[in-house]
């Protein structure tokens, strides 16, 4: 059958079904996770349902890159396995939107004929091994040569290393001076074809997500012309909006991974006996399956938000403090909501055949990768003190409560967040804003779910949840703290010479 014949509640459901057979009567999961890679016939299988057809434009023969279908598909497989839903994600949103939006029509044909009838896939080279959180330095280099572009370089940590078909590789311009451009292009490289394929050196024995392989890269290629990505302006601008929007495409890997967590919270804490009675009747289980209900509605929240603005027809190079908000609050809430499934599990949650002990591993690098939690903490702060300055508005409240995507959620801290900010804030203060802004940023989220029907008790008691972290993160911004490390501690500092 066509995708495209198909409803997406039909598609879904299809799909939901096969991963649930799949994983749980053809195959074990919680056995398969503890193996490198994924077995190919069962990766076969997957792709048969070809997920990957809802972000190919529909005149290729896809279901046309929604939003709302592509997070369909990321969070139908995380519930199941974080490790699919991200090599889904790496596929949707740094390869095939990109190439959607900015590649020349010459190469999508091919290109998407190959994602929908055979099982291909790609990926995305941005980080070297001298220059992570520092991309923009990077060294990969292009020059123009007959007829194409040939790149040189080294990458690392790609997701699919080995494995793609296709990469998206960002890289400089080298000039005639020998020196590096400051702009960043793209180009797609098609490993099928031997002078573009990517060497890889060695593979990296990544602590979680285990069916990915990743890796260093040796890039030594031709490409020809057609397979540079055309920016609209500059290709800062267009690496920015390509990033943003993936920032923004976290909340559906998310949103299923959490609702595992809470799903699994639910039922062991209604079966697991302790003393006089279920561990649900506690009040503290209580408090922290709420918590990670609270982070179910705050996904969500965010998963119909980025509907409403991420689609690839629109412009998101300057959409950094949404993008950053629920990138980094969504990757928070994922790495609490497994760390609170392990704690009310007990020991049986420290295993990792556990889908919380697996989940503590898998979801950690989504707080590094894709821009560190910090750096986008602290971004969004530079960019609302900016902001604040050329308004010569120094009052936070004020701020925040005339600012569209704050309006509703600072008037719940009216008192908290009524201080001057005039100073310019140290590296650790930007960190501890960032916090408190994306926070509040994300509650407007769900305020806004409200009006459109979701359920009233999930709302409020998520506002209460996000009311005692902001409350709290409030407090830690306000806490004078200069605290650095001393560097040569060794000496003075061995207990035993201080023990009768
Ligand atoms: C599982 C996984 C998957 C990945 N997938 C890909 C991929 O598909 N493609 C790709 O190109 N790359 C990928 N990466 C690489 C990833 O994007 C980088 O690791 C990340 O950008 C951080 O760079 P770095 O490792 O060099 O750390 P560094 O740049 O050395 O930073 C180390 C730490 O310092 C702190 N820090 C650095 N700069 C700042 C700052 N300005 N403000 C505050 N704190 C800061 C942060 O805590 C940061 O985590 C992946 C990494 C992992 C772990």
């Amino acid at each position: 059958m066509i995708a495209t014949e198909t409803s997406f509640a039909e598609f879904i459901k299809d799909f939901e079904d096969t991963l649930h057979h799949l994983f749980h009567e053809h195959e074990d999961i919680n056995k398969l996770s503890l193996e490198r890679g994924m077995p190919p016939s069962l990766l076969a299988k997957i792709m048969d349902k070809k997920p990957l057809s809802v972000a190919v434009p529909e005149q290729f023969g896809g279901r046309g890159t929604k939003v709302k279908e592509c997070f369909g598909i990321l969070s139908a497989a995380s519930y199941e396995s974080l490790s699919l839903s991200l090599i889904f994600g790496i596929n949707i949103a740094l390869f095939i939107e990109p190439v959607v939006k900015y590649a020349s029509e010459s190469v999508k044909a091919d290109v998407f004929k190959n994602f929908l009838s055979g099982q291909k896939m790609g990926g995305l080279m941005i980080t070297e091994p001298a220059y992570g959180s520092d991309a923009l330095n990077m060294k990969t280099s292009y020059k123009s040569v007959d007829n194409g572009y040939a790149i040189s370089g080294t990458k690392h940590w790609q997701g699919l290393t080995g494995m793609a078909d296709y990469w998206l590789i960002a890289c400089r311009k080298e000039l005639e001076s020998g020196e590096l451009g400051r702009d960043i292009d793209f180009f797609i490289a098609d490993s099928k074809i031997e002078k573009q394929k990517v060497v890889v050196k060695e593979y990296y024995d990544n602590l979680g997500l285990y069916m990915i392989p990743y890796g260093l890269n040796k890039l030594d290629l031709f490409v020809p012309e057609d397979h540079k990505l055309e920016p609209e302006s500059t290709g800062i601008k267009m690496m920015l909006d390509i990033l943003h929007r993936s920032r923004m495409q976290f909340p559906g890997m998310a949103r299923g991974f959490i609702k595992r967590m809470l799903d699994e919270a639910i039922k062991h804490c209604s079966n697991r006996v302790v003393g006089a009675g279920s561990l649900l009747e506690m009040d503290q289980i209580q408090y922290q399956l709420a918590r990670i209900q609270s982070a179910f509605t705050v996904s969500s929240a965010m998963c119909v938000r980025s509907c409403d603005i991420s689609g690839i027809e629109h412009q998101l190079a300057a959409s950094g403090i949404e993008a950053n908000s629920m990138k980094a609050v969504v990757t928070d809430l994922m790495q609490e909501a497994s760390h609170l499934l392990v704690q009310v599990s007990g020991a049986n949650g420290y295993r990792t055949s556990h889908i919380g002990g697996r989940g503590i591993k898998d979801s950690r690098p989504f707080q590094i990768f894709e821009g560190s939690n910090e750096m986008l903490y602290s971004q969004i702060a530079e960019a609302v003190t900016r902001h604040m300055k050329k308004l010569k508005q120094g009052n936070l409240f004020t701020y925040l409560s005339e600012l569209n995507l704050t309006k509703a959620a600072s008037l719940y801290f009216k008192d908290k967040l009524n201080f001057q900010i005039d100073e310019a804030l140290v590296q650790r203060k930007l960190v501890d804003l960032g916090r408190v802004i994306a926070r509040l940023v994300s509650l407007e989220y769900v305020l806004d779910l409200e009006p459109r029907g979701f359920r009233k008790d999930l709302i409020e008691n998520c506002v209460d949840v996000m009311k005692v972290d902001i409350n709290a993160l409030v407090g830690s911004f306000r806490f004078p703290n200069k605290v650095n490390v001393v560097r040569d501690y060794q000496e003075g500092s061995n207990w035993m010479d201080f023990a009768l």
